[in-house]
C-alpha cells in the first residue's frame, strides 16, 4: 500500500496550534539539555528559571499521603474534591482571609493552573475581553486564548502596579465586552504586593463596570518585612460576590508536583465549573487531596521556615543586584522572584530580554526567564527558590557577564 501522508497543519485544531508553549517549562527543557552537555565537562548551570520551592514537602504531609494510600483512599472522588478537604479550605479562608464560605462555594482542582483554566472556560465566550495587568504570570494569556477570549493588557505605574487611569480607560473603551480581570498579589514575576487601599481602588472600578475578579493568591504566605496580604474578596460584600479567590498548596507547602489547587466563589459559578471538571478531569488526585488536608490543618511551622529562608535570600540577592551597574531593581515584597530591568545593557548584540537570557545561559551558565514572557521585554525574572550557595554563585556569574557586555 502506498504510504499515506497526513498534513497535520490542516488536521489539528487551530486552537491547539495557536497556543504557545509555556515559556517557563520550555526554558526548563532547554536548561536540562544544556546542563547535561555541560556536566560532561564538569560544569553546571545555576538555575534561576522555573519558580518552584527547593524544599522537600514536609514530612507530616508525606505521611498523610502514605496513610491514605494504605487505607485505599485511591478511588475517584467528587469532581470538585472531597468534603473533608473542602472543609479544611473553608476553615483556611475563614481563619486567614476573613472570608466565610460553604461547601457549595468551594472547588478543588489539579493545581491553581487548572483551576484558573476552568474558571476562564466558565466565563469566557468567543471574543470576550479579559484584563491582564502587566507584568503577568505566563499562563494567563494563553488560557484566555484557549477559551477564544482576548487578553487586554493593563499598563503599570512606576511601582509596577496597575495604572488605574489605564484601567479606567480600557473599561470605558470596551464596556460590557470585558468579563474578567486577573489579579495576582503577591505577584509573579515582580514580587509586588498590593495594599488594602490599592485593592479597594481596583475593586471599585471592577464593581462599577461589572467585571468579575480572579484573585490569584498562591504566593500569599511569602511576604517580607512588615508587608501584609489582603484578599480582595474580603474587602466588601460586593467584592466577595464578584471575586473568585484562587490558591493552592503547591507553593505554600512545597507541593508543586502533587497538583492540588482550589478556589472559592459564588455557588452559581462553582456549579458550572463542576460540570467542566466532571467532563474534563474527573477529580484531583485522591491521595494528594488527603495530604492537602494535613497541609492545611497540620503544623504550619514548615511554612515559617521556608518564608524566613526566602527573606534572607531576597535580601541578599537584592543587595547584590543593586550593586551591579546598569541593572535597576525594585525590592520585591513577596513571592520568590526578583524582576530586574536589564534594558541598560541593550546594544547591537543584545536587543531583547531573550538575547540577554540566551547569552547569559550560553556564556556564563545561568538560567533566567526573559521578561518578554511576562509582557515586558526590558526585564528578566530571577527565581530565588534555590539555595543561598547557588544564589551566590549565580549572581557572581551574572555580575561577570554584565561586566563583559557593558
Ligand atoms: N499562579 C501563579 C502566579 C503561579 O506562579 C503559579 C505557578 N505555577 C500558578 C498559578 C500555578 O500553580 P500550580 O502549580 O498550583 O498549578
Ligand atoms: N509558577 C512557576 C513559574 O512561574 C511554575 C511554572 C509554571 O507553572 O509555568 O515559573
Amino acid at each position: 500500500m502506498p504510504e499515506i501522508s497526513y498534513d497535520f497543519n490542516k488536521i489539528l485544531s487551530q486552537r491547539a496550534r495557536n497556543l504557545e508553549e509555556s515559556p517557563t517549562f520550555a526554558l526548563e527543557k532547554k536548561i536540562d539539555a544544556f546542563d547535561s552537555k555541560l556536566k560532561k565537562e564538569g560544569k553546571f548551570v545555576i538555575r534561576f528559571g522555573i519558580g518552584q520551592p527547593d524544599f522537600n514537602t514536609p514530612e507530616n504531609i508525606k505521611e498523610a499521603a502514605k496513610i491514605a494510600i494504605d487505607e485505599n483512599k485511591t478511588k475517584y472522588t467528587a469532581s470538585t474534591g472531597i468534603r473533608e478537604l473542602k472543609n479544611a479550605v473553608i476553615e483556611k479562608f475563614r481563619k486567614e482571609n476573613n472570608l466565610e464560605y460553604e461547601l457549595e462555594n468551594i472547588f478543588v482542582g489539579n493545581g491553581a493552573k487548572q483551576v484558573l483554566d476552568v474558571i476562564i472556560r466558565t466565563f469566557v465566550n468567543k471574543g470576550d475581553k479579559v484584563l491582564i495587568p502587566v507584568p503577568y504570570w505566563v499562563s494567563y494569556t494563553q488560557q484566555v486564548i484557549l477559551s477564544e477570549g482576548e487578553p487586554v493588557f493593563v499598563k503599570y505605574n512606576n511601582e509596577l502596579k496597575i495604572d488605574l487611569n489605564d484601567l479606567e480607560k480600557i473599561c470605558n473603551r470596551y464596556g460590557k465586552q470585558v468579563k474578567l480581570i486577573i489579579l495576582n498579589s503577591p505577584n509573579n514575576p515582580s514580587g509586588i504586593v498590593y495594599n488594602k487601599g490599592e485593592l479597594e481602588a481596583i475593586g471599585e472600578i471592577c464593581a462599577k463596570n461589572g467585571i468579575f475578579i480572579i484573585s490569584d493568591e498562591v504566593y500569599e504566605k511569602f511576604l517580607y518585612g512588615e508587608i501584609k496580604h489582603y484578599s480582595i474578596a474580603a474587602l466588601s460584600e460586593e467584592l466577595k460576590k464578584i471575586t473568585i479567590t484562587v490558591n493552592a498548596v503547591s507553593k505554600t507547602y512545597s507541593m508543586t508536583g502533587w497538583r492540588i489547587g482550589y478556589c472559592a466563589a459564588a455557588k452559581e459559578i462553582i456549579s458550572q465549573m463542576a460540570k467542566i471538571q466532571d467532563q474534563a478531569a474527573s477529580n484531583p488526585c485522591t491521595p494528594a487531596q488527603w495530604a492537602s488536608i494535613e497541609a492545611l490543618n497540620g503544623s504550619q511551622e514548615s511554612v515559617n521556615v521556608m518564608r524566613n529562608e526566602y527573606e534572607k535570600r531576597r535580601n541578599y540577592i537584592f543587595e547584590r543586584l543593586s550593586n551591579i551597574k546598569n541593572i535597576k531593581c525594585n525590592l520585591p515584597e513577596g513571592a520568590f522572584y526578583v524582576f530586574p530591568d536589564i534594558s541598560g545593557f541593550f546594544n547591537k548584540k543584545i536587543k531583547s530580554s531573550f538575547d540577554f537570557a540566551e547569552q547569559l545561559l550560553e556564556n556564563d551558565f545561568v538560567g533566567v526567564v526573559p521578561g518578554a514572557a511576562f509582557g515586558d521585554d526590558r526585564f528578566i525574572r530571577i527565581s530565588y527558590a534555590t539555595s543561598i550557595n547557588n544564589i551566590k554563585e549565580g549572581i557572581d556569574r551574572l555580575e561577570n557577564f554584565c561586566k563583559k557586555i557593558s
